[in-house]
């Protein structure tokens, strides 16, 4: 029998508050717009703390709330996961480990995964055992991600793959990718693609650190060189990989509102949070000037907005009434809200905004995350193609002009260094 949403709220309750720290309130309000500045030590420490607390969630039987219980997961909905996220607030949880493993790389080898795929990595993947990474965009252009170059040629039992892919969160520390690659060039784009599975740390796959602009080296760019993959690697038919792509994309879009991630409510990693803002102003003593107060009101507004849009939305994709498609829309808010409360933040810091110390409270900081605002318009799918979905798959609207739509990939002009 399923467990009602009341009972597993408890549960979860009572277990959280008897096994996991609760966090100072530093912890809790800080601005997170910024990817964390570590040491490679201080990451891999990060890392390692979060897969123990995630193998104690998994012990406790609360993780992979909507993954099967054949795969180690809870076999629970949507609405399990968000009493699960309601009462994760103030407590020390596993945040890295949520995206991309659970989703959208767990996510996708539910959909498309074999039977012995998927029992070998999603409870791996649920004990906090592997942690998985998107190889999508590549160094030619990300946003058209079925124009990829990474070629896979097959050899007997095996493919071989070439090519390089860039932006990859977290792929230093991670053990696996979910990697979309080229196999057929005699085909238009989007019927020429094939996605793998491959572990990171193996011989001719190069990874590289990019240093952002706040100096979180994060990102990385991956070199792949003759890099062996076995077919029983492959996720999806042979030049199947556009509909495992599509699918891939929606939980992208789906994250905040998915029944596979955790995440605490009112909280949206990679966002100022709007009472973090409050704090702002509390901390540069600005929190009675009236204009101050308007730009409070807006950051409150632009948050209980998007709570409103995510639930909204993701009711009518869970109920089937609206289209999966419509994702989109709270990935395009879910962006521009981010983008205006991190430039609310910066206003209100005044000049701790250009230069601060410690002493500023939570006024320091705020220059980093306004430089570093465009970052939630862009991962993900930028919020100009979800302005292009939300036209064309949601409205109607007519599609945009693709010339190589019906064109064999092998004959659309590329420049010198892009042709295969
Ligand atoms: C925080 C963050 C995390 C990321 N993590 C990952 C990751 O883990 N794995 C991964 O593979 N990638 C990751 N990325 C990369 C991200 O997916 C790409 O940056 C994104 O898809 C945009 O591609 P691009 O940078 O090549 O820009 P381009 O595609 O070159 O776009 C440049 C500009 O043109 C616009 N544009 C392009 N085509 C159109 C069009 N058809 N209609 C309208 N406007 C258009 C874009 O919206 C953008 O404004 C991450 C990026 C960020 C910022």
């Amino acid at each position: 029998m399923t467990e009602d949403v009341e009972s597993f709220r408890l549960r979860a309750r009572a277990w959280i508050r008897a096994n996991l720290r609760p966090l100072e309130p530093h912890e809790i309000l800080a601005p997170t717009l910024a990817l964390p500045v570590q040491t490679e030590e201080e990451e891999h420490a990060a890392l390692a703390r979060e897969r123990e607390l995630q193998r104690m969630i998994f012990d406790a039987g609360l993780a992979g709330i909507g993954f099967p219980r054949e795969y180690g997961g809870q076999g629970l909905t949507t609405d399990h996961q968000r009493a699960f996220n309601a009462e994760i607030v103030g407590y020390e949880y596993p945040a890295r480990l949520q995206a991309p493993s659970f989703s959208p790389c767990g996510a996708v080898l539910l959909d498309f995964g074999t039977e012995e795929q998927k029992r070998r990595h999603i409870p791996a993947i649920l004990k906090g055992e592997e942690i998985w990474m998107q190889l999508l965009s590549e160094p030619s252009g990300g946003s058209d991600v079925a124009a990829a170059l990474t070629s896979a040629v097959r050899d007997g039992d095996d493919w071989i793959l070439n090519g390089s892919k860039v932006w990859t969160t977290g792929a230093s520390t991670a053990d696996w990718g979910l990697c979309l690659a080229r196999t057929n060039w005699d085909v238009p784009k989007h019927r020429g693609l094939t996605v793998f599975i491959l572990p990171i740390h193996q011989p001719g796959i190069e990874v590289h650190r990019i240093e952002m602009l706040n100096g979180s080296t994060e990102f990385c760019q991956e070199f792949l060189t003759d890099v062996r993959v076995p077919d029983s690697d492959r996720i999806g038919d042979v030049d199947g990989g556009w509909t495992v792509g599509t699918r891939w994309m929606f939980h992208e879009r789906m994250l905040f509102n998915s029944p596979f991630v955790s995440i605490p409510v009112g909280t949206s990693p990679g966002e100022v949070g709007a009472d973090s803002i409050v704090n702002v102003a509390r901390d540069t003593g600005r929190f009675d000037d009236r204009c101050v107060r308007d730009l409070l009101g807006e950051a409150h507004m632009l948050e209980l907005v998007g709570q409103t849009l995510r639930r909204r939305i993701g009711r009518g994709v869970a109920a089937g009434r609206i289209s999966e498609q419509s994702a989109a829309i709270t990935r395009l808010f879910a962006g521009v809200s981010s983008a205006r409360k991190a430039t609310i933040a910066f206003e209100i810091a005044g000049p701790a905004g250009a230069a601060w110390t410690a002493d500023d409270g939570a006024a320091a900081n705020c220059g980093d995350d306004f430089l570093m605002r465009q970052t939630s318009c862009i991962g993900g799918g930028t919020t100009e193609m979800a302005r292009n979905v939300i036209s064309e798959r949601v409205l109607g609207m007519p599609r945009e002009r693709t010339p190589d739509r019906d064109r064999p990939f092998r004959d659309v002009p590329r420049s010198a260094s892009n042709r295969a």
